[in-house]
């Protein structure tokens, strides 16, 4: 009985088209191999997700001037699951000043992951 145990150590949904592939990431000893993924960008994306996850950020920032105080802000790109925490703190110390227009640079480069955080609307003065 020297055979190394076979278990699926995660299910991962493919978001990449509406089909919606359910992919396993199975283990045999020490190897990781996918199964369930229909084209080689569900492939990708499962390494990806099993690998390295990322996220896109959402969150809001305090705006000192603002028609309101805080503005709807997001990352223009995923950034790593287990940064998000980090970025989320970084973003609770800022503080803007309006007027803002969408899709402007409001951190950039947060953590030097080579992501901005941008405006996801305008906001004036008050
Ligand atoms: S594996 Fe391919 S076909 Fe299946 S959901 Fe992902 S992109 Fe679509």
């Amino acid at each position: 009985m020297s055979e190394s145990s076979v278990s699926v150590v995660k299910v991962i949904r493919c978001i990449v088209c509406p089909t919606g592939c359910q992919i396993k990431a199975i283990s045999k000893g020490s190897e990781i191999s996918f199964e369930g993924y229909a084209c080689k960008r569900g492939l990708e994306y499962a390494e990806q997700e099993y690998y390295e996850p990322k996220r896109i950020l959402t969150t809001t920032i305090r705006v000192e001037n603002g028609f309101l105080p805080l503005i709807p802000v997001k990352s223009n790109e995923p950034i790593l699951k287990d940064r998000l925490r980090d970025a989320l703190n970084e973003i609770a110390q800022a503080e803007i000043k309006a007027p803002i227009k969408m899709g402007d640079v409001l951190i950039e480069n947060i953590l030097e992951l080579g992501v901005n955080i941008i405006a996801s609307r305008d906001l004036g003065k008050h």
